[in-house]
């Protein structure tokens, strides 16, 4: 009798479990990068629990509990790490960098500096002041663009 109330307390409860994963699964999907997910973490998870399932249904021949392990590593560590993969790969694939060049054309430094030629190589997407001379950097593209217009 108490073995009957337990398997259906364990069942249920770790059916309410499930309902806690959607939040977590939805925070993953609406971050942008997923960078605070480990993707090794999170398939090392997934490969310790498929060796719980194994044994519990080997060894243990018990269905319910290796249901519910499967249910965890699937849902909470499997798509959490497929998730955060393919976010954390989209986002350094989006982060490139370029070349900025100074767009100071005089002297600078109160003349110390007849000319600055700071090239630096930063991520694109970003507004940079020069860290020679503080004049606003330039995409090294966008000067070649402009001086051969001027010819
Ligand atoms: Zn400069």
């Amino acid at each position: 009798m108490v073995e009957h109330y337990l398997t259906y307390t364990y069942g249920i409860s770790q059916l309410l479990i499930f309902f806690v994963y959607a939040p977590h699964l939805l925070t993953v999907i609406r971050s942008e990068r997923a960078d605070a997910i480990s993707v090794p973490a999170q398939l090392s998870f997934f490969t310790i629990g498929a060796i719980s399932a194994l044994y519990m249904i080997v060894v243990n021949k018990d269905p319910l509990a290796t249901t519910v392990i499967c249910g965890h590593i699937i849902i909470g560590n499997l798509s959490t790490a497929l998730i955060a993969f393919y976010k954390q790969r989209k986002a350094n694939l989006v982060m490139d960098t370029q070349f900025f060049i100074c767009s100071s054309t005089d002297a600078r430094n109160n003349g110390l500096l007849p000319r600055c030629d700071t090239r630096i190589e930063l991520r694109s997407g970003y507004a940079y002041n020069c860290p020679t001379c503080s004049a606003p950097l330039i995409a090294e593209a966008a000067r070649e663009k402009t001086e051969r217009a001027k010819r």
